[in-house]
């Protein structure tokens, strides 16, 4: 019997687990990538237990929590130094299940590759969907080597995707959450520290180990869309952050200034009317872009992947109720862990001082109260677990097991 076919357009983070959870369940899957190798930005990426659970689902789970590089405890702090609330990673996994796994982005780019036969990426293969097709009638794929027919297609296209414009015309584009990031990675200073997310007015830095030696950083500022600093962005970060707490000092002196990123932060406000359309599937950034502030965009684009395999995994038959219900079991999540990252977003970009002074204060109050209350903030995400059976929802799901 002929495997079923997908077509994944983009060779992202989710395009690829989609990817990997599709051929984990017997699909011949091809995936597009414009770019002439999969290189992912130069950054890390944090995997909350979510994530981690979604991966086991084609086993590549144990392999992702092989890249831990964050096993000390961290937390909030100040400019200049001072502790605003602590978080453990003991507690984190007592709370969740597991710890955060912390990896650069090429590592976990090569993990989710490697569960692909060798022929499935085709690189420098920018892709343009021609035909979303129907219930008698297969997607069609444009590629420079010509059209492709599936029997699914993943549309993985990343924020400013051309396969939602087309799928869904006139729905609103991401628009600028107000902020702009720089992120860089760098040799592990000498002198210890723990990792620390700091917030300054309008201003956060955050610096975590990885596993393989080296320290991946982070910078937010509030600045308008498009800015460009005249004299490169590490300057520009001197400038900002020069003065605070160590390690933020050694992490600049470190850093090549070729090798800082700087992006503008765009997310979705208004929810998609559907992930899919025809024999199309919208996942990640394409279909749920957010602020990065809870660190839930590339977690919650595997569990996107995840959840298409598992709800795929009887093959092509099972499009037509696996489709509606990969809509109705993302859809709102995902749209709710949007609204929670804007929340935090809102937050960290506090620059008035009475605001900031409050937050300050009430972060006091909370560190008094343990880690355990920070933590609640990654309630109903960190806990997420793979539907029991594809096509039950959560909470019919669990009212099964609890019958
Ligand atoms: C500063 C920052 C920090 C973040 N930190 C975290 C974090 O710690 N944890 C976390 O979970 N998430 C984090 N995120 C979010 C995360 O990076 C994204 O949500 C995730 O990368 C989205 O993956 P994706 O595959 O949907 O899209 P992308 O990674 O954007 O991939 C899309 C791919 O499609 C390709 N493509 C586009 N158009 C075409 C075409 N026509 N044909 C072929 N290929 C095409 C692109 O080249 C690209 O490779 C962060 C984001 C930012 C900005």
């Amino acid at each position: 019997m002929q495997s079923p076919r997908a077509v994944v357009i983009g060779g992202g983070i989710g395009g690829l687990t989609a990817a990997a959870a599709l051929h984990h369940q017997g699909w011949a899957v091809t995936v597009l990538e414009r770019t002439a190798a999969l290189e992912p930005v130069g950054a890390g990426i944090a995997l909350a237990a979510n994530a981690l659970r979604a991966l086991d689902t084609f086993g590549a789970g144990d392999a992702a929590r092989a890249l831990s590089g964050w096993q000390a405890d961290g937390g909030l702090r100040l400019p200049g130094g001072r502790w605003l609330s602590r978080t453990s990673n003991e507690a984190a996994a007592r709370r969740f299940g597991e710890p955060v796994v912390v990896t650069h982005r090429a590592d976990l780019v090569a993990l989710l590759a490697s569960r692909l036969p060798e022929d499935a990426v085709r690189t420098g293969s920018p892709a343009a969907l021609a035909d979303p097709g129907g219930p008698a009638r297969p997607a069609r794929v444009t590629t420079p080597a010509g059209d492709l027919e599936a029997d699914l297609v993943v549309a993985a296209d990343g924020i400013h995707s051309a396969t939602r414009a087309l799928l869904f015309p006139g729905h609103p584009a991401p628009h600028y959450a107000g902020f702009t990031v720089w992120r860089v990675v760098v040799p592990r200073p000498s002198e210890p520290f723990p990792a620390h997310e700091t917030w300054g007015r309008g201003t956060t830095w955050g610096t975590v180990p990885l596993h393989d030696g080296r320290v991946y950083a982070y910078a937010q500022a509030v600045t308008p869309a498009g800015g460009r600093s005249p004299d490169g962005e590490l300057e520009e970060l001197r400038r900002r952050f020069g003065s605070w707490h160590h390690p933020v000092p050694a992490i600049l002196a470190a850093a090549d200034p070729s090798a800082v990123l700087r992006n503008d932060v765009h997310h979705i406000t208004t929810a998609l009317p559907a992930y899919h359309r025809g024999r199309v599937a919208l996942l990640g950034d394409a279909a749920h872009p957010m602020a990065p502030n809870l660190g839930q965009g590339g977690c919650q684009a595997v569990e996107d992947g995840a959840v298409l395999g598992l709800l795929l995994a009887g093959g092509a038959d099972d499009l037509p109720r696996a489709l509606p219900a990969y809509t109705a079991q993302r859809l709102p999540r995902t749209m709710e862990v949007v609204r929670r990252s804007a929340r935090i977003a809102r937050l960290v970009s506090l620059s008035a001082p009475p605001a900031v002074a409050l937050r300050t204060a009430a972060f006091t109050v909370v560190n008094r109260l343990g880690p355990r209350v920070v933590l609640r903030g990654h309630d109903g995400i960190a806990d997420w677990h793979p539907p029991v059976h594809p096509y039950a929802s959560r909470t019919k799901a669990r009212t099964r097991e609890a019958l």
